[in-house]
């Protein structure tokens, strides 16, 4: 549903909840098929940002005003919440990197979005049990310091911890990819079949964990190549330079 990435509406048996709100001025539509569904926006349970970058948090403001459900965000993007802007984010390859260079110098009011305050923050989990669904929230950080991922019925709803489209399924962009490796590694022992990420299509766990083995044999490769740069004395072999 809406903008260039995905915001999704989970119906189930006791109710219905939001992930993410999409980009700014699609509220209408994302009320309409709310609507469509025989909901009324009166009894969305909650309304969780993965994290505030505007195509995730740039209907959250409205939403919230016509449905009077909670926002459910982690602590660390609550400022950007409330203030509706964001920091361009860190490019994970050379075109993105270009990218996240023009849009940090050229382009800041593209990150902006409707502000809003948030209802619920936490720092390592939260259930929304008390709110009606046996869905768990956890700190999935390295995409940005506060993004966060829900699990639900064998789901994951992952933001943009997880891309696939154009061939990635690692994020074009991401703050901090060390700890997004680690998020990986924690999807990867997660009871879970599906993963939902904003950009792109749904897939089976299965290619996250394929995935996530060949940056693992990047890693290796890259440790050997400094193991062998100790024992050549800071030399390598010609063949394995690049
Ligand atoms: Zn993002």
């Amino acid at each position: 549903m809406a903008g260039v990435g995905h915001c999704y509406l989970v119906i189930h048996v006791s109710g219905f909840f939001l992930v993410d709100t999409g980009s700014p001025g699609h509220f209408q539509s994302i009320a309409r098929r709310i609507h469509s569904h025989g909901l009324d926006l009166r009894n969305l349970q909650f309304i969780f940002l993965t994290h505030t970058h505007y195509d995730h948090a740039g209907n959250a403001f409205l939403l919230k005003e016509a449905s009077g459900a909670p926002i459910i965000v982690h602590e660390s993007e609550s400022d950007m919440l409330k203030q509706g802007t964001h920091p361009v984010p860190n490019g994970t390859n050379l075109v993105f990197k270009i990218i996240s260079f023009l849009g940090q110098r050229f382009s800041k009011s593209h990150a902006s979005f409707k502000a809003a305050n948030p209802d619920i923050v936490f720092q390592t989990a939260y259930s929304a049990k008390d709110l009606g669904a046996e869905a768990l929230i956890v700190h999935t950080p390295g995409h940005t310091l506060g993004s966060s991922s829900l699990i639900f019925e064998g789901n994951l709803f992952a933001g943009d911890s997880l891309f696939n489209a154009a061939g990635m399924v690692w994020p074009p962009f991401a703050n901090d990819e060390a700890r997004l490796l680690e998020t990986w590694k924690y999807f990867d022992t997660l009871p879970i079949t599906t993963c939902y990420p904003a950009h792109g299509k749904r897939m089976g766990k299965e290619v996250l964990t394929k995935a996530l083995k060949k940056r693992g044999q990047k890693g290796r490769v890259k440790l050997n190549r400094a193991k062998l740069r100790g024992q050549s004395h800071g030399r390598l072999p010609t063949d394995l330079e690049m």
